[in-house]
């Protein structure tokens, strides 16, 4: 079976897929019956270009990045990496929530820069606790329910908000979580009923000096009311994630409330090394003709 990804993945996992060409789809392609994925587009007009796909198998859990219905239309079974990365991301949003509360990125840049000197004692870095602090998770699936779990063991109190309304104390309306929470993380997936999930409008309801954390997707802000309200330093965020990868505007870069990572929710060598084993598993399984793990 030929299988073609766009690029090799870490971990031992990868060599029981044999040979696999490595490189973008280049011209129409009648050989290949699956195609990895690292993010990249999977549209109507490179499925046009693979007449023989039978599996997009994606490297990652958001698959926002291909047609689903296209695929499934072709009768292209789609993969992603749920469950592996959850403890990774959910851990990425906590380092980003303590480095924009406590100003770590802050106080780095002025020790690097050899700037701790007398101005330190005018303005001392306060930052803000985290415990006491009321979390608000916008999606409570899997990495939210990680985030939940590590917000307990700072003290934090947490609120969520997802689409099945619970009878849960802690369930809130979207714009009711936004009012009342010090911190806000973002946890859903990139569908069309969350593009802008947050838009201007929301982001107002924003406490002044909350902070809005987001790991999930960047399309899921609308990026230029966010920008407009950093800019205004009215509140902060930690942001892994952005709506125009690997472009990220370019007033952020210089904005003390807000820190900055290039998409590494679930970088981490043991979480990479799992999810290439899910790919890895579905695309054996394909060849086998045995059920397909994650199929989405
Ligand atoms: P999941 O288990 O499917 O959970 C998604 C949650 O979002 C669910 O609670 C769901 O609500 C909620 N949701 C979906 N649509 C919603 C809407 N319109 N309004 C409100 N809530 C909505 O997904 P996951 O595995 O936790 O992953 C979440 C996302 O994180 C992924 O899709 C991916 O884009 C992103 N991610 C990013 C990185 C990174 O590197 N930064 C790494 C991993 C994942 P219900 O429970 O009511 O269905």
């Amino acid at each position: 079976m030929k299988v073609l990804a766009t690029r090799r993945l870490p971990g031992e996992a990868w060599e029981e897929l044999g040979p696999v060409e490595i490189g973008p789809v280049d011209g129409r392609r009648d050989d290949v019956e699956a195609l990895i994925v690292s993010g990249d587009a999977v549209d109507d007009a490179l499925l046009d270009r693979l007449p023989s796909l039978r599996l997009v198998a994606n490297y990652g859990v958001g698959y926002d990045n291909v047609d689903a219905e296209a695929c499934r239309a072709r009768g292209v079974a789609v993969t992603n990496t749920p469950g592996v990365l959850d403890a990774a991301t959910a851990d990425l949003a906590i380092a980003l929530m303590l480095a924009v509360r406590r100003r770590v990125v802050e106080g780095h840049e002025l020790v690097r820069e050899g700037r701790w000197g007398s101005s330190w004692s005018e303005s001392p870095f306060l930052g803000r606790d985290m415990s006491g602090a009321t979390l608000g998770i916008i999606g409570l699936g899997r990495i939210g329910a990680a985030v939940a779990k590590r917000a307990r063991a700072f003290d934090m109190r947490v609120l969520f908000h997802r689409r099945a309304q619970t009878a849960d104390p802690g369930y809130r309306e979207l714009d009711d979580l936004l009012r009342e929470a010090d911190i806000v993380t973002v946890h859903t997936p990139l569908t069309p009923e969350t593009q802008g999930l947050l838009s201007g409008r929301r982001l107002a309801l924003l406490r002044d000096g909350a902070t809005l954390v987001n790991t999930a997707r960047g399309a899921i802000v609308d990026e230029d009311s966010f920008v407009a309200e950093l800019v205004s330093g009215r509140i902060s965020a930690g942001l892994d994630v952005f709506a125009h990868e690997p472009n990220v505007p370019e007033v952020l870069r210089s904005l003390p409330n807000v820190v900055l990572t290039p998409h590494i929710g679930s970088a981490t060598v043991e979480t990479r090394a799992a999810m290439t084993r899910i790919v890895v598993d579905n695309v054996l399984a394909l060849a086998r003709g045995e059920p397909l793990l994650t199929a989405v």
